[in-house]
């Protein structure tokens, strides 16, 4: 089975949900090594999501994502509004005009997601930010894309596994980039919320995209 339109929608959907679930849990995180904001602005960037998904249906995978890249871009002031926008926006484009996503091409939109991260922050593996879980993500994805019959859910799973990891690799780190790098040693001992987010999204992501 491959992801449709519809799944797409859900799976936004399921992403709003779960981001707001967790907001306080963010904005804890953040609040450590940050501005205590990261939680507010993924939880008004997503509810932009939802809301537009149901104003305007997209008609393609690639219209959803790239919906969801304008409302987080149009609705977050803080760095990770642009940069998962960044990252839906490159998705979109990956996808083409593919009518249902396949697990390689999934695992494809997750590459592409994760290079324009980090074309638009700079951030390196290991910076203490959101691609120290993306980035093994997109690797797993590819790795799990590979495997005969496995589908976007299977890829998502293998991508959520492996950001979870990578997210809980952000806590010993000493941020080089975003808000938290001005506290230099003392951002160690804290888990990334941004690294924390993406977890939320992938997990969210194989909860819904079926097969
Ligand atoms: P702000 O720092 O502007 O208040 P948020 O709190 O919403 O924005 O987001 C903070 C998160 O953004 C961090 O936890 C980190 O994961 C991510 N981040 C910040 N700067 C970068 C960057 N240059 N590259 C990748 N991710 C970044
Ligand atoms: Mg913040
Ligand atoms: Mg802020």
């Amino acid at each position: 089975m491959s992801c449709t339109t519809q799944h797409v929608v859900e799976a936004m959907r399921s992403a709003a949900n779960s981001v707001s679930e967790h907001r306080d849990e963010l904005v804890e995180l953040d609040r450590a090594i940050g501005d205590g904001d990261h939680g507010e602005n993924m939880e008004r960037g997503f509810l932009a999501v939802r809301n537009q998904l149901e104003l305007t249906v997209p008609e393609s995978p690639a219209a959803a994502l790239k919906s969801v890249a304008t409302s987080l871009i149009s609705s977050v002031g803080g760095a990770a509004g642009p940069l998962f926008g960044t990252a839906f926006l490159r998705a979109s484009t990956a996808v083409g005009d593919a009518e249902t996503l396949d697990g390689p091409t999934v695992a494809a939109a997750l590459r592409a997601a994760l290079d324009g991260v980090t074309a638009r922050g700079k951030a390196e593996r290991e910076d203490k930010t959101m691609v120290d879980a993306l980035a093994p993500a997109a690797e797993a994805a590819e790795a799990a894309s590979t495997t005969a019959g496995s589908g976007p859910s299977a890829v998502l799973r293998a991508a959520a596994e492996a950001a979870e990891t990578g997210a809980r690799t952000t806590v010993s780190l000493i941020a080089k980039k975003g808000r938290a790098s001005y506290l230099g040693d003392r951002s160690a001992g804290h888990l990334d919320p941004g690294a924390r987010s993406v977890v939320l999204l992938l997990n969210a992501f194989a909860d819904v995209t079926g097969a």
